[in-house]
């Protein structure tokens, strides 16, 4: 139980954390917030916690990783929550990025395509009392039953941007995904202008865990 206790230092870290990240670019107030405000050391094995306020990537059991919080930062400020807004996450992980996007008021959908790693995260949610919509499976195909959003945001590094996502967006709707080969990808943030016109931005120099499932790698 001693590990949603969050203390002095920990806050310290964390404040050094957003200042570290606001120095590399992060921009978005409420972003920095929601960072500010989450103890990422919640996420962590007991082993590791001395690691959290670090802008790197760690182990979070099943070969997967708790993302780096400028990757989360970076990701999040491109998705541009609103209060409200339905998001779909592929990649639930630690479930950390889902509860950033929780904080900024968006009502969460997300998927996870280790089994463990779900029920771990779902059990250890519950405890934290943060409340999102939590599905186990492949989320390459996005989560029809629930679409469309007004966001995506995938968190695993894909060969190619899967068409159901796109589909699942709502017009003027955002994904962010990032695409490239396995050991480096690009961001790429797609704006849906309409059914066919959609903005494609592209921002390089990010390292993820491979995307897998039908439209990941093999
Ligand atoms: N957002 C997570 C980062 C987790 S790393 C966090 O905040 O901790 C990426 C995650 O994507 C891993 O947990 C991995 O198991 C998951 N993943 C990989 N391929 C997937 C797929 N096809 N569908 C859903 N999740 C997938």
């Amino acid at each position: 139980m001693l590990k949603l206790e969050d203390t002095y230092l920990h806050k310290g870290k964390r404040r050094a954390l957003v200042a570290e990240l606001r120095a590399k670019g992060i921009k978005s107030e409420r972003v920095l917030e929601a960072i500010n405000n989450l103890p990422r050391h919640f996420f962590f094995d007991s082993a590791l916690i001395s690691h959290a306020y670090e802008d790197k990537a760690f182990p979070i059991g099943e070969g997967q990783t708790i993302s780096q919080p400028y990757t989360v930062a970076f990701q999040t400020e491109l998705l541009d929550i609103k209060s409200g807004e339905k998001v779909l996450e592929i990649g639930t992980g630690s479930g950390y990025q889902g509860t950033i996007l929780h904080l900024l008021g968006a009502e969460v959908f997300t998927i996870e395509y280790q089994k463990k790693l779900f029920e771990n995260t779902q059990r250890f949610l519950k405890r934290l009392g943060v409340e999102l919509h939590l599905f186990y499976g492949d989320g390459t195909g996005g989560l029809p039953q629930h679409a469309p959003y007004d966001k995506i945001i995938v968190t695993a590094g894909a060969p190619v941007v899967p068409e159901a996502l796109i589909q699942q967006l709502k017009i003027g709707g955002i994904l962010v995904i990032p695409v490239g080969d396995r050991k480096r990808q690009a961001m790429v943030k797609i704006t849906k202008k309409s059914a066919k016109d959609i903005i494609r931005e592209e921002f390089d120099g990010f390292a993820f865990v491979p995307l897998l499932g039908k439209e990941g790698w093999k």
